[in-house]
């Protein structure tokens, strides 16, 4: 069987192997129940992957610019968005970035911004 670890398909943060998923480690999709409840709630991929396509940004955009004013300041939503931003990064469609650098996407602190993977 495959032990590598994969990514939680909910928050987008590695799920590493463990011994009591050893039966089902295939069928293991999210990292926790708590990410499991949450799948469906919220799914930005989409728009933001649209969003970086209709502008033909060369440089990047804010998370929050994904989500309408009103919920610009929801923390929740912001998550939401980050979930989404990770799970891009992972497949390899955009970049998490801070400063101009690309970071490790389950490994940045502080404002982020987004932009389509560069080769
Ligand atoms: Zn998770």
């Amino acid at each position: 069987m495959n032990k590598e670890s994969k990514i939680c398909q909910s928050c987008g943060r590695t799920i590493e192997y463990r011994k009591k998923w050893e039966k089902d480690w295939d069928q293991v999709k999210y990292c926790s129940q708590s990410c499991k409840s949450k799948k469906n709630s919220f799914d930005f991929k989409a728009d933001i992957l649209k969003r970086l396509n209709d502008q033909k940004v060369k440089s990047s955009i804010c998370p929050s610019d994904i989500l309408p004013p009103e919920q610009k300041q929801n923390k929740e939503m912001m998550e939401y968005v980050r979930r989404s931003a990770r799970l891009l990064a992972h497949d390899g469609q955009i970049e998490i970035t801070q400063g101009n650098k690309v970071v490790d996407p389950e490994d940045f602190r502080g404002p982020i911004r987004l932009r389509l993977k560069r080769s």
